[in-house]
This record gives structure tokens, C-alpha cells and sequence, in this order.
């Protein structure tokens, strides 16, 4: 079978590799149908994040066919559809035991894509309790943005907004930006979304939940959706992670600015107004407790349009394309223009039937 491997910093190749089997009596080997590209898998590819294993196949964001079963699986069998959680954890350890599952100390060796073979690949293994059915009238390509949108639902979790009235503002319109207009909107907040590429936010304006809107900058959010310039930012859901410094000082009092980023920058920012107006900063990254099983439900239950956050599906062989759709030229060894209309951009390792 063919797998994306990761060597080193902008050093990727599709190589072939052993098919992979069940070994173990609770495997699951899957066929992989779709794994999304992910902020996460750019930062690796650049040596931006590093922390991925060489030699690694990428990708964590998958979905696929059941091929093969260890004896002792009952949950699931071959044929069966089926999304993968891709964020096994111990459950032993101290994180795991206080409600922090992502930041499992025992995850090394065991994180898809990370320091355990992804699902840029035809196959891959891994054990009954990290997979889920997929229902029939559910796509494998909404599937497979159960992962990210569990990272939603993750982060949504510590947003505690002062009132459902809350002023809420998401910057950027990629899966995450969408994702996070449609969990918080599903808790009650009505977003507004902010994304400079006018093509990123034509895709962006037909996608959104009831009530929220998108706009080329927060000025221009302020002023048209809330009809003041000076409207208050009591949430902030800054996907750039670039915006920290420069939103700080603007929240209203008693409001939130969430980073979710992976971008090494660092800020600086006065602990005065931190105390003075009641301001919280929060990260979030992963999964959480049941997240990626509310994330599925949310999906299934059709409340929130996975599907339509796709731009684009790419087979494996052409993964250069994908990765370059979202702005990252593996060749040139650099971050160049995204392609403007991208969102959420599949690879696709075998055939497109579902
Ligand atoms: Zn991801
Ligand atoms: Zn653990």
C-alpha cells in the first residue's frame, strides 16, 4: 500500500510500505476512504510543530472500510463504514484521570500521524474502541471531520460566554473558523465570522447557522452587523492565534480571547487589564472526555452541515496538490498563497465511492 511518510522538515514522501493486517485479538485495520488535511499536518511538514517522529505516516483525520478484525472485535466487522478517533489515551495516567485525555503523558507512540502511522495511507490499524459505525445516510466525507470538530466541541467546552447575548466574533473561515460558528451557535451565541480572502468568505457566507454572518474585517463586522464601531468583543475565537496582542486591550470587560493556533509567536500583554476587567485567555487543543463521540452525534443527527465544509478531495498520489491548495508547497519548501476558495481539503487514498 502507499503511505504519505514524514522525514523532516519539508521531506514527505509517498512510498510503499507493507500492508497492514490485524495482529492483535481487538484490532481494527481499516481501509482508508478519507483523511482531511489539518493546520496540525502543515506545521509538521514545515518544521513548524515539531512533533512528529520521522519515518511516520501522516494524516489523523480519517474515515474508511473496515477490512479486517482481530478475533476478539464484536463492535464492528468488515464492510462496515466507520469513522476513526485518532486520539487513543491511556486512561491511567494523571491527566487522563483528571478530565485531560489530550494531554495523556502515555500518548507518544500512539498519536495517528504523530508518532504513530496516520491515515495518509491505504490502510490502518487500530483497535475496536477507537473506531465508530458510520450510518448509512451519513457520507464518509462528513465523517471524516469528526476528529476536527471534536477539538471544537473540545474548546467550546471552557468557553464560558458572560451571557448568550455575548458579542461573539471568530476569526478566519477555514474548517476550524466554520466548525466553531456552528458549535458555538449550536450553544447559543450567534457568531460573526471575519475572513479577508474574499473567496474564502464566499465559501464561507453559504455555510454559515441561522443569525451569523461573514465579514472582511472586525471593523467592518462592528459597524454592519452589530451597527456600532465600537461594538464590545466579549468573545474572540482567534483561529490565527495572531490576533492576541492587538485584541487584548479592545475586549469588553469580562471577555474571553481563545487562541487555538499552533503558532509559535509570542505576546505580551498587560496583567492589569488581565485582573482590572475580568478578561480570560484560553488554549485549547484535541480532544476532551466524550468530545469526539458528541462531535459524531452532532454530525449524524445532520445539525451541522459537515459535508459542505469540503472544498476539495484529492487522491493520495496527488497530495502535493492538497497540501498546496492550503497555501503550503511542499516542493518549494514554502508557505505560499492559498489557494483562496480552500476549506476543508480531503486526500483520498483508494476510491471515491462514497
Ligand atoms: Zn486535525
Ligand atoms: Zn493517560
Amino acid at each position: 500500500m502507499k503511505a504519505l511518510k514524514f522525514h523532516g522538515a519539508w521531506d514527505v514522501t509517498l512510498s510503499e510500505v507493507p500492508d497492514l493486517h490485524a495482529i492483535g485479538d481487538d484490532d481494527v485495520v481499516v481501509d482508508i476512504r478519507y483523511c482531511g488535511i489539518c493546520g496540525t499536518d502543515l506545521g509538521i511538514v514545515a518544521g513548524s510543530y515539531p512533533v512528529a517522529v520521522p519515518g511516520v505516516t501522516l494524516g489523523h483525520e480519517a474515515s474508511g472500510v473496515v477490512a479486517e478484525t482481530g478475533a476478539a472485535v464484536t463492535t464492528v466487522a468488515p464492510g462496515d463504514r466507520v469513522v476513526i478517533n485518532p486520539t487513543p489515551y491511556c486512561g491511567r495516567c494523571r491527566m487522563c484521570q483528571t478530565q485531560r485525555i489530550n494531554h495523556c503523558v502515555n500518548k507518544h507512540g500512539t498519536e495517528s500521524g504523530v508518532s504513530y502511522d496516520g491515515a495518509y495511507a491505504g490502510r490502518y490499524r487500530t483497535t475496536s474502541a477507537f473506531v465508530h459505525r458510520v450510518p448509512d445516510h451519513v457520507s464518509l466525507r462528513a465523517a471524516a471531520l469528526t476528529e476536527p470538530l471534536s477539538c471544537v466541541v473540545a474548546g467550546a467546552r471552557k468557553l464560558q460566554p458572560p451571557s448568550l447575548t455575548a458579542y461573539t466574533y471568530v476569526i478566519g473561515a477555514g474548517p476550524l473558523g466554520l466548525l466553531y460558528t456552528w458549535v458555538l451557535s449550536l450553544k447559543g451565541l450567534t457568531p460573526v465570522v471575519i475572513e479577508h480572502s474574499p473567496a474564502r468568505l464566499d465559501f464561507a457566507r453559504d455555510r454559515l447557522p441561522a443569525g451569523s454572518a461573514a465579514y472582511a474585517s472586525l471593523d467592518e463586522a462592528r459597524a454592519k452587523h452589530f451597527g456600532d464601531p465600537h461594538a464590545p468583543l466579549d468573545v474572540v475565537v482567534d483561529t490565527t492565534s495572531a490576533l492576541l496582542e492587538e485584541l487584548f486591550p479592545q475586549l469588553a470587560h469580562g471577555g474571553t480571547y481563545m487562541s487555538i493556533g499552533l503558532k509559535e509567536k509570542l505576546a505580551t500583554i498587560d496583567t492589569m487589564l488581565l485582573a482590572d476587567r475580568s478578561l480570560s485567555v484560553i488554549g485549547s487543543i484535541d480532544s476532551l472526555h466524550g468530545s469526539f463521540v458528541e462531535a459524531f452525534h452532532l454530525i449524524t443527527s445532520g445539525r451541522l452541515p459537515a459535508e459542505r465544509l469540503v472544498s476539495e478531495v484529492v487522491p493520495l498520489e496527488e497530495y502535493r496538490r492538497g497540501f498546496a491548495a492550503l497555501g503550503c508547497d511542499i516542493d518549494g519548501r514554502q508557505f505560499g498563497p492559498a489557494d483562496q476558495a480552500s476549506c476543508k481539503v480531503l486526500i483520498a487514498p483508494g476510491a471515491l465511492d462514497d
